[in-house]
């Protein structure tokens, strides 16, 4: 039994109360420990280790801060192992996809922004012969970092590495449903000599920990991932407080395959879009928008290689497909199957729960499944599943293509794939998307702006958008007589 604790003040602590929450493992549906189950007096411990180290922190040298978080990064990839099995233990993902995609960009994220805060520089506006006006960027003070379970420790450090190099004491929380790596980044930072209180982990439920987080009248800043009707609660708690708020939520991304696309390389990419992380990536395309000329062996090529995935455990190196998340989770997505059959929707492929030998018996397993026949308007078309479950849908012109796709109330990811270049940069011009990807799908460059739009969230995150939201920007004007 794995017995996971708060890391508040330096020390590895049990709740204040003593109350701890099961942590259960999704390829077993077995519980394999537990984790403090925190509440406001934690977090209220958390916000005063902070606001004490918090002073120290923001006037230590940028060269020391990096040099910190270099070595918190350095000992992320000596213990890349231990942290992807963790994951996969914890996550029900692929220990294959945690070495190859979670745990590296983990590190990445505290080295690139360890760096970053060192290139970090303020603009400068001269006004006419009078004055030089200069940006003076200070660290905000205490800020929240909230993130989601399907990429626990990779959207942990995404939040934390900015808010530390820019000079912020942290209180974070990360799901409870996956709490494993953060209380193994707890151990490393205490070992890379992080000073006390900069950063503060309360494990716990959202509505009480997290919630506690948000109310928290002297945490100035909530940085948040995860759903929109969590990222909306938050904000109408956060707004009338005046906390500068950054909102990454939902997603219903569309991927768009023309006539004219690489054929073998877009289906084969079908497949990693739609079911990686057993479709549990904010970014997965979960509606494909087949040109009609294509439609019929695009599908057809499609179902192949679905039908040929299989799910095993995730412990193991050759498993490429594991559990999802939780039974709740599970039964969340099985409804959506059977609500798009009501809908009129003809299941191509998959569907149905799998029951695994042995241990994994009781694992949450689903089939990655293909819905066919569904318009754009009904409702499995429209909210975010969020599981291994894709539907395809034809189209005949680009118009066509744009107005689906368009066509729900998120706006997070699109992906476009053709061999048209004026199309592709037409088309990347009129979808109403933060993030646009032309013949690729998460090639990620840190530096480049992350963020969604409508009710995909709020603000950007990644490269000079994160430096910028963790600093408070103030305006010098210095006359020149
Ligand atoms: P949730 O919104 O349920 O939870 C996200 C985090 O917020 C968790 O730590 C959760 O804690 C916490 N939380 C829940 N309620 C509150 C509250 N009232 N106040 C403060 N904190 C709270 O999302 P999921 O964890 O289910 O993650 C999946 C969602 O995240 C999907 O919608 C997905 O699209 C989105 N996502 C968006 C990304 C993006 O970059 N845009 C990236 C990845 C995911 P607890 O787990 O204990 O409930």
């Amino acid at each position: 039994m794995i017995s996971i604790l708060n890391y508040i003040d330096g020390k590895l602590l049990p709740s204040a109360s003593g109350a701890v929450i099961d942590n259960i493992c999704p390829s077993t549906g077995e519980v394999y420990g537990t984790l403090p189950d925190s509440d406001a007096q934690d977090v209220e411990m958390a916000y005063q280790a902070a606001q004490k180290a918090f002073p120290d922190w923001a006037a230590t040298p940028v060269e020391k801060r990096s040099e910190i978080l270099i070595r918190i990064a350095d000992a992320i990839a000596g213990q890349a192992d231990v942290l992807a099995e963790a994951e996969a233990l914890d996550n029900g993902k692929p220990v294959s996809l945690a070495q190859s995609m979670d745990i590296p960009r983990a590190e990445a994220n505290i080295r690139f922004f360890a760096s970053s805060i060192i290139h970090f520089a303020s603009e400068a506006h001269i006004s006419d012969r009078q004055a030089v006006n200069y940006t003076l960027r200070k660290p905000i003070g205490v800020v929240g970092c909230i993130s989601p379970w399907n990429l626990p420790l990779y959207l942990f450090t995404w939040k934390i590495a900015p808010a530390l190099a820019t000079g912020n004491a942290v209180v974070a929380k990360p799901s409870e449903l996956t709490p494993y790596t953060a209380f193994l980044l707890s151990k490393i930072c205490i070992d890379a000599g992080l000073p006390p209180g900069v950063l503060n982990i309360v494990h716990g439920l959202g509505p009480k920990a997290g919630d506690a987080i948000v109310k928290h009248p002297k945490i100035k800043a909530i940085s948040f991932t995860g759903g929109t009707k969590t990222g909306a609660a938050i904000a109408s708690v956060a707004a009338p407080m005046f906390k500068k708020i950054s909102l990454e939520l939902g997603g219903k991304n569309p991927m768009i395959v023309f006539a004219d696309c690489d054929f073998e390389k877009t289906v084969s990419q079908a497949v990693r879009l739609a079911f990686s992380n057993q479709g549990q990536i904010c970014l997965c395309g979960s509606r494909l928008l087949i040109q009609d000329s294509i439609y019929d062996r695009f599908k057809t090529a499609l179902i192949e290689k679905v039908s040929k995935m299989t799910l095993g455990d995730p412990l193991l190196s050759e498993t490429r497909s594991g559990a999802l998340v939780s039974e709740q989770h599970l039964q969340k997505v099985i409804g959506y199957i059977a609500l798009a059959q009501q809908e009129g929707g003809e299941i191509l492929c998959g569907g149905k729960r799998v029951t695994l030998e042995g241990k994994l018996q009781n694992g949450y397993f689903l089939e990655p499944t293909i819905i066919e026949g569904l318009d754009q308007h009904c409702k499995t078309n429209q909210e975010e599943i969020f599981g291994p479950v894709i539907t395809i849908q034809p189209f005949s012109s680009d118009a066509e293509a744009v107005a689906l796709a368009n066509a729900t109330s998120y706006g997070l990811a699109a992906t476009l794939w053709t061999s048209d270049v004026g199309r592709a940069h037409r088309l990347s011009a009129q979808l109403d998307f933060g993030i646009v990807w032309v013949n690729c799908w998460l090639l990620r460059d840190l530096r480049t702006p992350f963020g969604g739009v409508k009710n995909s969230g709020v603000g950007r995150e990644g490269g000079l958008d994160a430096l910028r939201f963790f600093t408070e920007p103030v305006n010098v004007c210095v006359a020149y007589n």
